[in-house]
């Protein structure tokens, strides 16, 4: 059999004009404007755009040290949006700490809506790199076998999808882009990328190659689609500049640098640093 024809994706994201971010029963969400009417948008249209603002903005919960210090001191692992209903929500109870990553978050969902957030489901992840020796620290007490919190859990995705218009709570977005920063750039472990609310089409004809068409309902999925088709089809990949730390889309897996003159100005840092430490050397 010939190959999938595998590039034929359409996204009709619901997206609003305006959300805010609202504490409800101790938990900080991210809801729409009340009584807004959505409208559908395809993220497919520019899917570069959209790679580079996941990873910006997973980027910033990464190197958000007070939600991370909350989560290891609260002995979170693995990073679950569920286990904020055990330990008490991060963002709700410190709104000026969790302030500037909570406008971050908010960027993000003007410009591409909310995932959907589902009764059943959770959100998991692992903490990034550099905090990996602290993170293998934590010795996980007891079991855990008090479960209520799961109950109160998918109690409140239920309300969500219910009443609010697919408000979900601001660590589940949270953890949802640090999960693609990690998958994206630290390359963790993990090839595996869920597809939810998505319509599959199969058109083909005697001797040609088959095409998959995809109409996708969910951002999550977009994401992931778009990410495989990025690194897959076209042989690119998600990369940061390790001169000037940019996000930038590459047209080779091994790029280091978002353009040759980053390169070069990296060389000439390097070959600057070693001869001062040189000079250093041969002075003692
Ligand atoms: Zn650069």
């Amino acid at each position: 059999m010939q190959e999938m024809n595998f590039a034929h994706f359409h996204g009709a994201v619901p997206k609003y004009r305006n959300y805010g971010a609202i504490a409800e029963q101790g938990v900080l969400f991210i809801t729409p404007e009340a009584n807004a009417i959505p409208r559908r948008y395809d993220p497919f249209e520019d899917s570069q755009g959209l790679l580079l603002d996941v990873v910006r903005t997973g980027a910033a919960v990464a190197d958000c040290d007070v939600f991370m210090d909350y989560c290891l001191s609260q002995k979170i692992l693995p990073l679950e949006d569920v286990a904020f209903w055990r330990c008490g929500d991060f963002f709700a109870p410190n709104p000026k700490k969790a302030g500037p990553l909570v406008d971050i978050l908010l960027d993000f969902v003007y410009r591409y809506g909310l995932p959907a957030w589902e009764p059943g489901s959770s959100v998991l992840t692992t903490y990034p790199a550099r905090y990996g020796n602290r993170a293998m620290a934590i010795r996980q007490d007891a079991e855990d076998n008090d479960i209520s919190h799961a109950l109160h859990y998918e109690l409140t995705q239920r309300a969500c999808m219910r009443s609010k218009s697919g408000a979900i709570p601001v660590c589940s977005l949270a953890l949802t882009l640090l999960d693609f920063y990690l998958r994206f750039m630290e390359e963790i472990d993990r090839p595996y990328f869920p597809i939810h609310n998505t319509e599959w089409g199969l058109s083909f004809e005697h001797k040609k190659t088959p095409r998959l068409t995809a109409q996708v309902y969910d951002l999550v999925t977009c994401i992931n689609l778009a990410y495989a088709h990025l690194v897959s089809v076209q042989g690119k990949a998600v990369r940061q500049c390790k001169h000037c730390q940019t996000f930038f889309v590459a047209e080779d897996l091994r790029a280091e640098y978002c353009s040759p003159r980053c390169r070069g100005a990296y060389n000439s840092k390097m070959t600057r640093k070693r001869v001062k430490e040189r000079k250093l050397r041969e002075g003692q």
